[in-house]
């Protein structure tokens, strides 16, 4: 669930540029909040798709450390809308080759093919600049 959240999360920001607003895990399913301006059911089904089939192509998840200076000038590696905790020196950074990387704590697979399928749920507006999408892998 974790691994698959990462995979969407590096389809929607690579595609659409779109920062994470908010988010949640339980085993039976997840969401993800992007900074999406308006509600577009068929764009979140799609990135959905594309994370599937990406994570399908078996990419490597490299998991290391990273001091927090540099973690700040490497495009793309924070995709929280909120900034980093000033106080961390040294960071956790989870890798996805070619998909995403993310300074991060989670749980994660050694490559996306162990994922499964991502399937997308339902797609819900909660609010100025947080649009949600639940998926679940099978
Ligand atoms: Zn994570």
């Amino acid at each position: 669930m974790h691994t698959a959240a990462h995979v969407i999360v590096g389809v929607a920001y690579s595609n659409f540029g779109v920062l994470i607003t908010g988010g949640n895990i339980t085993l039976e399913k997840g969401h993800l909040d992007f900074s999406f301006e308006k509600m577009d059911r068929e764009l979140f089904e799609q990135i959905v798709a594309d994370a599937d089939k990406l994570a399908k192509e078996g990419h490597p998840v490299k998991i290391y450390y990273m001091k927090r200076e540099d973690v700040l000038k490497t495009p793309g590696l924070v995709k929280l809308a909120e900034k980093l905790p000033p106080k961390i020196d040294v960071l956790r950074i989870v890798e996805i080759e070619n998909i995403d990387i993310q300074a991060d704590g989670g749980p994660h697979v050694a490559n996306t093919k162990e994922i499964g399928t991502i399937k997308f749920l339902k797609a819900k507006n909660v609010g100025k600049g947080r649009k949600r999408i639940y998926y679940t892998v099978e």
